[in-house]
């Protein structure tokens, strides 16, 4: 890739593409792309006719495991791959109302996880609160998706860490790399060093230490146009690095695929990599990973109350395909019998050792 290519994607980057009026951030000019083009030729098969030779297809639920409620899009950074096209420009965040019946829900639910996301989580202005609430409900795992920075972007956060601590949060945080380089280029200048920052705080109340219980884990995924490599060699070189140059401990270490969706989509056809891309996905497609893509154990809620399979559908505007499509009318064995919405870009949760926000599946 040409030298002006990547900086006109890092000058871009810094906007959201809704922002930016970019065509992507239109759902259904994503939706014609990942049906258009290859697979309209022919050229590779659609992910229902790939799953449909293994009678998979349709895709259904199995037990509801895990509520992903997605409480804005709003985030401090603007991450170039990011698949919510989330960043300061964007307006959209859950309200106290919505939060309301959420709660409603996740006091009745079947599921034993909770996670909430964003954007950056920690800036609805409702956030402390929700969690307060939220706590309460005695889910057993409650994770929280923090970017790190966020911790150090104003001193209102600073105290992120203790609050964490105190509402028994597990904490899962994005670190592309243990590099600098890599790191910054993929989310932006200075990020690694507040991640960095926001890590040893996390250290110094008791999160990721060897024997503690205050969960911390990272989630990798790749900085450009190919699949992760494996999840357990992985760790165990962000451990020693981490550890050796900082002093930085941590516990689990997520593998996620980037899926060919908003900004990492706009991202692969600037560079002229997603023919390639799609392909890489399709050859590395595993069957074993297809029974155990989250959306078979998990429900996404976005900012405004809709339902989807997962927080990628959601982005891509695809509701579940139930008669309950709202969390104001949420009943969890109507949408236990709805078929699962699916696409090219499910390819992503297939290849390799799959992915999922759990990391690999397979
Ligand atoms: S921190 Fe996360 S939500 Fe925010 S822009 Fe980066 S990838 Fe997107
Ligand atoms: S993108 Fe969503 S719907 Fe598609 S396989 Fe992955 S989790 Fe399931």
């Amino acid at each position: 890739m040409g030298q002006s290519i990547l900086t006109d994607i890092k000058n871009a980057a810094k906007k959201s593409l809704k922002a930016r009026h970019n065509e992507l951030a239109d759902t259904q000019r994503q939706m014609d792309i990942l049906n258009g083009g290859l697979f309209a030729d022919g050229e590779l098969p659609y992910f229902k006719d790939k799953i449909a030779q293994t009678g998979q297809f349709p895709l259904k639920p199995k037990k509801l495991e895990v509520l992903q409620i997605n409480v804005g899009y709003m985030c401090n950074q603007v991450c170039e791959h990011c698949h919510v096209d989330a960043g300061p420009d964007r307006k959209e965040i859950m309200t106290r109302d919505t939060m309301e019946l959420c709660l409603e829900v996740i006091r009745n639910t079947g599921a034993h996880t909770l996670d909430l996301t964003g954007g950056a989580p920690e800036m609805n202005p409702d956030f402390r609160w929700f969690v307060e609430e939220a706590s309460k409900a005695g889910i057993k795992d409650f994770i929280v998706r923090s970017n790190l920075t966020i911790i150090l972007a104003n001193k209102k956060y600073h105290d992120l860490p203790e609050f964490f601590k105190k509402h028994n949060v597990h904490v899962v945080s994005s670190m592309p790399h243990y590099t600098k380089g890599k790191t910054d280029k993929q989310r932006g200048d200075g990020v690694f060093d507040k991640s960095i920052q926001a890590l040893q705080k996390l250290n110094e109340v008791g999160y990721g230490m060897p024997d503690s219980d205050l969960r911390l884990d990272l989630v990798y995924n790749p900085s450009g146009a190919f699949l992760p490599s494996d999840q357990s060699a992985m760790e165990r070189d962000f451990k020693k690095a981490l550890k050796a140059d900082f002093g930085i401990e941590f516990h689990n270490l997520f593998a996620i695929t980037n899926l060919p969706i908003s900004r990492f989509l706009d991202y692969l056809i600037a560079s002229d990599n997603y023919e390639d891309y799609m392909y890489a996905l399709v050859e590395a497609y595993n069957p074993a990973a297809v029974e155990k893509v989250m959306c078979t154990n998990t429900i996404s809620v976005s900012w405004d109350g809709w339902l989807y399979d997962c927080d990628f559908n959601q982005m891509l505007d695809l509701k579940v395909a139930s008669k309950v499509k709202h969390i104001k009318d949420y009943n969890e064995d109507v949408l236990n019998d709805r078929n699962i919405v699916i696409s090219q870009h499910c390819y992503g949760c297939t290849a390799g050792a799959g992915s999922s926000c759990q990391g690999t599946v397979a």
